[in-house]
């Protein structure tokens, strides 16, 4: 295959002209020469070769000065769909969208991941399949295929690494084993990088530096800088949840350890401390559930759930500089009640440099940010300039 590279003739930059008319809005021939300042005749291939593809479509601009109505082109969200699965401990969440990551069906399911690999990934590929029927879509038009999991996934080969809530998981090739069945492309990563990238697409996209901080059954982040997703050497980059803190000196972890931040903030950690009380509690959604019912002992663990994480992002506030910390996962739901406690630690123990302009706040998509990221991930893949470049110069 021939790789393309800058001045390599017309067509090899078309994608770069597809990244330019992505945010939807339609632009006349006159516009995206003075915009990208190509010949006509270069412009003019590139524009033939988008079109040929489906990847744009040309509408009539009418012409406010009365002349002839001049031609104009616009992305065209509809020419594949997209399906999305955020795979959660317990629960998942299905979708399928266009290229603009709308949500055209989504669904939402019990689907514990201990189950292994096989079982949840037949699961999903019938769901999958279902939902394109419903919607009225067939395999042919999907573009690819994004799929969160709920552990460390080593971001070149999409396999998980280790995941301790994932039995059977180790090394599984989800993308080989779902592409082969379903004969589209699939990208899998960690469900709080999907997040964060679904966070930043749809809520904050003028933030260049984010962290989306995920508190669920375990804690997790992922990082956005310089306004691309920060995955590390190993695709290991956020895993808060096992930054060490004083008080959990004496509480052993899942991963084995003893100390980690998630061991007593986390849901599952607080669930096992309400039951100690003799409070029924099997999960983070029941934590959310009884604050949200008044709950004292609830309530209180809560809040200082909020100040154990904020005294472990006052530091990372320090060290990464973000201009805006997204809290999002189930407990993020207990609203306030977790963001007060974070707040007060974060603006009191990071320095008044980083804090300036911070914002802590909760996750605007809320439970839809796994699947707007998974489809985010896709669609970037699928329209980075050098993948259209191939797709409309096949050799
Ligand atoms: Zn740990």
């Amino acid at each position: 295959m021939r790789m393309p590279s800058e001045g390599d003739g017309p067509i090899s930059g078309a994608g770069t002209l597809l990244g330019i008319l992505r945010d939807g809005q339609a632009r006349t021939r006159a516009e995206l020469v003075q915009l990208t300042g190509l010949a006509r005749s270069t412009l003019a291939q590139r524009l033939d070769a988008l079109v040929s593809q489906q990847w744009i479509v040309p509408t009539e601009e009418a012409v406010s000065s009365g002349g002839r109505p001049a031609v104009a082109f616009t992305f065209n969200r509809s020419a594949r769909v997209v399906l999305a699965a955020d795979l959660g401990a317990t629960h998942a969440r299905i979708a399928v969208t266009d290229l603009a990551t709308e949500v055209l069906a989504e669904r939402a399911a019990e689907m514990p991941i201990d189950r292994g690999p096989e079982p949840t990934l037949t699961w999903l590929q019938r769901t999958f399949e279902e939902m394109l029927t419903e919607t009225g879509h067939s395999m042919a038009e999907v573009c690819g295929i994004g799929v969160g999991l709920p552990g460390p996934v080593e971001h070149g080969s999409g396999r998980p690494v280790n995941p301790p809530i994932m039995p059977g998981w180790d090394g599984f090739p989800v993308p080989e084993w779902l592409g082969g069945r379903l004969g589209v492309p699939v990208l899998a990563d960690n469900d709080v990088n999907i997040m964060a990238l679904g966070e930043h697409w749809a809520a904050r996209p003028e933030a260049d530096h984010l962290i989306f901080v995920k508190i669920g059954t375990g804690i997790g982040c992922g990082i956005i800088s310089d306004r691309r997703l920060h995955r590390g050497a190993q695709g290991a980059a956020g895993d808060i949840g096992h930054i060490r803190v004083a008080s959990a000196l004496d509480t052993v972890c899942r991963c084995g350890n003893a100390g980690c931040l998630e061991a007593v903030a986390g849901g599952a950690a607080m669930a096992a401390r309400l039951r100690a009380q003799g409070v029924e509690a099997a999960d983070s959604r029941d934590v959310v559930r009884l604050v949200r019912g008044g709950n004292t002992q609830a309530v209180q663990l809560i809040r200082q759930a909020g100040r154990e994480i904020g005294d472990v992002l006052a530091s990372i506030v320090n060290f990464f500089n973000p201009s805006v910390i997204v809290i999002g996962g189930d407990l993020s739901e207990a609203g306030e009640q977790v963001l007060a406690g974070l707040r007060e630690v974060i603006y009191s123990r990071s320095l008044p440099l980083a804090t300036q302009h911070l914002t802590i706040t909760a996750s605007e998509l809320g439970d839809r940010a796994g699947v707007i990221g998974a489809a985010v991930m896709v669609v970037d893949h699928v329209l980075s300039p050098g993948t259209v470049d191939r797709s409309v110069a096949p050799d």
